[in-house]
């Protein structure tokens, strides 16, 4: 069902499918495995404009060693989501107990589960009490809705030493550096379900990648990748235009691949506004393959007064080959506005300090110095995670938005499959 809007070599090019799917990361083969699963027979078509799958969830391979780009952790939500498209998560969770915490150059043992909590030395009494409560009942209410973490944090705990240790705690698993950068409604409801537990996986997320297209393609879907769009026109059937000259019209197109700004672009629709999503989060990390672990007992390290981290991956999940390590650091961005090679020796230093030797056994190492961990931090002055877009977009019917910076639940890898699944569910409703 070609239109006629355009002629010559422009209406010989298009092709015609009930649903296109924009991006093959998790979000996209998502929507797309849910839309193909719902309407059996119908054509699902998914572009992705690089010349493999998985986005930011790619794992590289070298000499054995799997590498995902940085740290990942799997929470609950998610895992339940993958579930139910048929996805198994091997792995298992990362022990906190053994944990250490840097602090004034020093390494001291670290605090993040609660018994550990109750005798550190770097908190008095009182402040270990205060923290101790707020990490084991943070959880979401409409009491949070305007507040940002440093104001949460100012409220709930006696002093700026307590509220320091619990953010060192509480931004290892949404990668903000600072307390003001992201709204306590998200933070909270995060930390509730980090607190259900975390998984490392197996192989890395190239495993859910790998599954994923795997279910895609027994669904049905079609998979074209080095297939950018550069355009979806509007109308009844809207119109997606990719960047080899070829188009596809369809019922329903589902944008799971660029952030709010490029997506609004691609949609011509005014962005005048300044964007309700919030600012997007840049991470610096370094990859380190060993081929074998100078200290094992240093293998999840966090820091107090500033925002490091190392973790030893493979001690959890399957990663390295027998003896060799995969470990990922991480200094989150706290608005410091560091250069590159400043991050990259600072990097260097927690290594030396916590796995001295490594260089002598080093098999592989990668610097990533600013990889986007999330589109969008959902921010207080945005309304929070209510405050979020989507899935539909606008004065664009049939048009939907997926990914982290989407719907209003869930932060990183959650927030993509739950507004996968709220895409999906929009576009099967147009079938
Ligand atoms: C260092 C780091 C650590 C992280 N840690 C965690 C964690 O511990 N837990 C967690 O839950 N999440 C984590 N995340 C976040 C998680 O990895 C992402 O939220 C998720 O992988 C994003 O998937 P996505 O499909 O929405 O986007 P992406 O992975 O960015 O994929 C988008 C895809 O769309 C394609 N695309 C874009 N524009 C177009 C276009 N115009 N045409 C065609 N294709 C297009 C891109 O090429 C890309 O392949 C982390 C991220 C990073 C970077």
């Amino acid at each position: 069902m070609p239109g006629g809007r355009e002629g010559g070599a422009r209406a010989r090019a298009e092709e015609w499918a009930d649903v296109v799917v924009v991006g093959g990361g998790l979000t996209g083969l998502a929507a797309a495995v849910r839309v193909a699963r719902g309407a059996a027979g119908r054509r699902v078509l998914l572009l992705e404009a690089a010349g493999e799958l998985g986005g930011r969830a790619r794992t590289t391979e070298q000499d054995g060693y799997r590498l995902g780009l940085g740290p990942r952790a799997l929470y609950r939500t998610a895992r339940a989501q993958l579930r139910a498209l048929g996805v198994a998560v091997p792995g298992r969770a990362p022990r906190l107990g053994g944990a250490l915490a840097l602090c004034d150059g020093a390494l001291h043992p670290g605090y993040a589960a609660p018994g550990p909590l109750l005798r550190t030395g770097l908190l008095a009494p009182r402040e270990r009490l205060a923290v101790a409560r707020l990490l084991g009942l943070a959880r979401p209410h409409p009491g949070l809705a305007g507040l940002d973490v440093e104001a949460w944090l100012g409220e709930r705990l006696p002093t700026a030493r307590a509220r320091q240790a619990a953010f060192a705690v509480l931004r290892l698993s949404t990668y903000t550096g600072s307390p003001a950068m992201i709204g306590a409604d998200a933070l909270a409801a995060h930390f509730a379900e980090v607190r259900r537990g975390v998984t490392y996986v197996d192989g890395g997320w190239r495993t859910l990648v790998d599954a994923l297209r795997a279910r895609a393609r027994s669904a049905g879907v079609r998979v074209r990748a080095a297939a950018r769009v550069t355009a979806v026109e509007a109308g009844e059937r809207p119109r997606v235009v990719i960047a080899d000259g070829g188009a596809v019209r369809a019922r329903a197109v589902i944008l799971a691949g660029p952030a709010r700004r490029t997506a609004w672009q691609l949609l011509d629709l005014d962005d005048a506004q300044p964007d309700p999503a919030g600012r997007p989060l840049r991470t610096a990390c370094l990859d380190v393959a060993l081929s074998r672990l100078p200290a094992p007992d240093r293998s999840l390290v966090y820091g107090v007064d500033e925002p490091l981290y190392l973790s030893v991956f493979s001690r959890t999940a399957r990663l390295a080959p027998p003896g060799g390590a995969v470990l990922h650091l991480a200094r989150y961005d706290d608005g410091a506005g560091l250069g590159p090679d400043e991050v990259r020796k600072r990097l260097y230093g927690l290594l030396d300090l916590c796995q001295p030797g490594w260089r002598d056994a080093l098999v592989h190492e990668r610097f990533l110095p600013r990889i986007t961990t999330m589109t969008a931090v959902p921010q207080a002055r945005h309304g929070g995670l209510r405050g979020r877009p989507g899935p539909e977009v606008p004065g664009r019917p049939g048009v939907y938005v997926a990914g982290d910076w989407v719907g209003p639940r869930g932060l990183l890898a959650d927030a993509c499959l739950l507004s996968a699944a709220q895409a999906a569910e929009r576009a099967l409703a147009r079938l």
